[in-house]
């Protein structure tokens, strides 16, 4: 079979999954799939055309990354899509202070995203790996990195810095921010129907959360930081905490760096708290049933976004947008509601009926604030701006 093009493939490498995808240059999703489970036990590999039937559905083992990408190859071979690539743009979660935004890959960025492993070590060294396969099976494609710390490279420098000595922030110890592509995604989406990019707060929430703020166009400032540890209470990520707790753990408790890291990034947020889960769906169903810790973990992270809103807001001096966006943010009404409750002070009046059927808009017609859900889609994100690099656009 032979598919003609020219067509863009995406490559989103995670902790454990690489998603990728087919477009056109229309941005029409022609094929989607996703390796899961890399490196476990019980790993997966689903691929789907763009009319929803099943290419690939299988539960298998997956050893590593690198057999991952030869997964996404074998896959495009099968489907006749091979030749029709024209070029390849990776989710890369990390830019250093090197690479601010987005650009075409080349051997110099590469070696430089080896020589950064240690800033993202969960998510830099895979996604590298994975290049290298790709561009093994894809021989003379160009490639673009797309950054998800792009998004936030104007921060003024009172939202960049952390306090302390200022030799630590011309190193590179800083606050970057992440979630860039689903933030760049929605400010897109908000352009194009018309809503002013005056004061905005996007609210990422998903496994991984994080908010923005965004003024007159501009990110200001950010939840994430330096690592995506930062900031909210997250599925299985602590958020932020007071690092004299860190500290406390390596000296009186004897933590390793990797057992912090264990804890911290894996073993914490809502998982921690509850003790069973991390998924909000099971959480409702245990709150439900009366379980005290996952009443608990759910009134954590509600309040955590919360309290970001409020922060968010006197960054900006006032709010007209907020947006919420990722797994919860898109598909759970219950938790909308309780984070926006008592908020009412900034001007936000939820409509209950248009919150519970997940609509485009959620908040009613006296409400001073706009409360928007929008679905983020990260790829379509990664898509257009390859075609943008190798066309020689600009933004
Ligand atoms: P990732 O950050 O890995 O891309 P997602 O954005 O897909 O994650 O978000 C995953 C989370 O979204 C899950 O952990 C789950 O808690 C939540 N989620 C997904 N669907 C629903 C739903 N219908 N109701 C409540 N929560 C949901």
């Amino acid at each position: 079979m032979e598919t003609t093009g020219p067509h863009i493939l995406t490559v989103n490498t995670g902790s454990s999954s690489i998603k990728f995808s087919v477009y056109d240059m229309d941005e029409r999703s022609l094929l989607k799939g996703e390796i899961a489970g890399i490196g476990r036990q019980e790993g997966s590999v689903r691929v789907f055309f763009s009319d929803g039937s099943i290419c690939v559905d299988e539960n298998t083992r997956i050893e590593s990354f690198r057999k991952g990408a030869v997964v996404v190859t074998r896959c495009l071979e099968e489907t006749g899509y091979v030749g029709s690539i024209e070029a390849v743009g990776y989710r890369i979660v990390h830019g250093g202070m090197k690479y601010r935004e987005h650009c075409q890959l080349t051997e110099e960025l590469l070696e430089y995203l080896r020589d950064i492993a240690h800033l993202a070590p969960e998510h830099l060294p895979q996604a590298v790996e994975v290049i290298e396969e790709v561009e093994r099976g894809l021989p003379s494609i160009p490639g673009v990195a797309c950054f998800d710390t792009a998004f936030h490279r104007d921060m003024p420098e009172e939202s960049r810095i952390y306090a302390i000595p200022l030799e630590f922030y011309r190193e590179g110890i800083m606050r970057y921010g992440f979630h860039g592509l689903s933030y760049e995604y929605i400010t897109d989406a908000l352009c194009a129907c018309g809503v002013p990019l005056d004061r905005v707060i996007i609210a990422h929430l998903g496994h991984g959360s994080s908010m923005t703020a965004i003024r007159d166009g501009r990110c200001v400032e950010t939840t994430m930081g330096f690592t995506p540890l930062a900031g909210l209470v997250m599925s299985t990520r602590c958020g932020d905490i007071d690092p004299g707790v860190v500290l406390y753990l390596l000296r009186e408790k004897g933590f390793s760096a990797d057992r912090l890291n264990l804890l911290l990034n894996h073993g914490s947020g809502l998982l921690g708290i509850s003790g069973r889960t991390d998924d909000i769906r099971k959480l409702l169903a245990l709150e439900k049933r009366g379980d005290e810790r996952a009443i608990l973990s759910l009134r954590l992270f509600c309040h955590s976004v919360r309290k970001f809103i409020g922060s968010l807001s006197a960054v900006l001096g006032g709010l007209s947008t907020l947006v919420f966006t990722a797994g919860i943010g898109e598909n759970s009404p219950e938790i909308r509601e309780r984070i926006l409750d008592g908020l009412e002070f900034l001007g936000i009046r939820l409509d209950t009926e248009r919150n519970r059927a997940n609509q485009k808009v959620i908040s009613d017609k006296q409400s001073r604030v706009m409360v928007m859900v929008i679905k983020t889609d990260e790829e379509r994100m990664i898509a257009r701006h390859t075609k943008r690099i190798l066309n020689g656009e600009g933004r």
